[in-house]
């Protein structure tokens, strides 16, 4: 009698498993188990578990349409814009100059964008999932000097940097934290007129960096998803302010590879300061 009870009460959800499992097996679609008895045995945990793997194989999945669809979404832009002034161009041939040089010029400008994008794209793929690969000691001080340097040169404004030490070692790879730096300075230059301050700062065990800007700021719901890829808070400007909203979700994905934290700040109309703490070499 024993045996029986047990064997029915194993019996029953194992056999249900086993169907679910060959269904999607079959049909290639995520499903989950229906899970009846209130017994938290084994076989219960084991469809509770399972159901869990499949809601989080679902959500990876469904990210993954959505990068292909805004992927695809953003390289069609450039390419109907191309298309478009193609045709004008054999319709009209080169005869009128003035139809020409704009057909060249737009063609020109929407063949850079997607090379830009496709560049992005491609620095993405590779960082998702990947490791730093050329890891040494990188003085964030001496690294945020020079970009800093340059940044004022190139874009004519001013950026104040404050440091509270001489230098800050952490480990990582110099190219890619360099690639953060610039995605913040950007953004401030973007997203501000004003004077742009970076901090430096560090403790026993951190090595914190701060770029504040006084700009047009993010509005307090926005913020948890600029971090998203394709995210952009203002949709309207997004192709003139030539922003791919991709630059954070790459910024957050180098910081998350040096097992760093990242931190963001805004107040509309006020400005933003994003905030990224490293571990300290030792
Ligand atoms: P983008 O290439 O569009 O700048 P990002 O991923 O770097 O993409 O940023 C995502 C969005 O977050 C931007 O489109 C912008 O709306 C907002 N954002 C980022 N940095 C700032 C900033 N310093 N000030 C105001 N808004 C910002």
């Amino acid at each position: 009698m024993v045996i029986s009870y047990h064997y029915e009460a194993y019996c029953i959800p194992i056999v249900s498993m086993i169907s679910t499992m060959e269904d999607i097996e079959q049909s290639g679609t995520l499903k989950k188990i229906g899970i009846q008895t209130e017994t938290k045995d084994e076989v219960y945990k084991m469809a509770a578990t399972f159901n869990r793997m499949v809601s989080k194989l679902k959500e990876n999945s469904d990210k993954q349409r959505q990068f292909i669809s805004d992927a695809s979404h953003e390289l069609k832009t450039p390419v109907t814009v191309i298309s478009s002034f193609i045709t004008i161009l054999r319709r009209h041939g080169t005869q009128d100059e003035t139809i020409a040089k704009e057909a060249i010029e737009a063609i020109y400008l929407e063949t850079n964008r997607m090379k830009n994008l496709t560049k992005t794209l491609l620095s993405l793929a590779e960082l998702e999932g990947s490791e730093p690969v050329d890891i040494k000691s990188v003085d964030l001080v001496s690294l945020s000097t020079a970009l800093v340097t340059q940044f004022m040169q190139v874009y004519d404004r001013p950026i104040i940097l404050h440091e509270n030490s001489h230098s800050i070692f952490i480990k990582g790879d110099e190219l890619k934290l360099k690639q953060v730096l610039i995605i913040f300075l950007d953004n401030a230059i973007k997203y501000s007129t004003d004077v742009i301050e970076v901090f430096l700062e560090s403790d026993q065990h951190k090595g914190i960096l701060r770029i504040k800007d006084y700009g047009i700021g993010i509005p307090e719901e926005e913020q948890s998803h600029v971090f998203e890829r394709f995210y952009r808070v203002d949709k309207a400007r997004k192709r003139d302010s030539g922003g791919s909203g991709l630059g954070l979700a790459i910024a957050k994905n180098i910081v998350n590879l040096h097992k760093g934290e990242i931190d963001i700040q805004s107040k509309e109309h006020a400005g933003t300061e994003i905030k990224v703490t490293f571990p300290l070499t030792n």
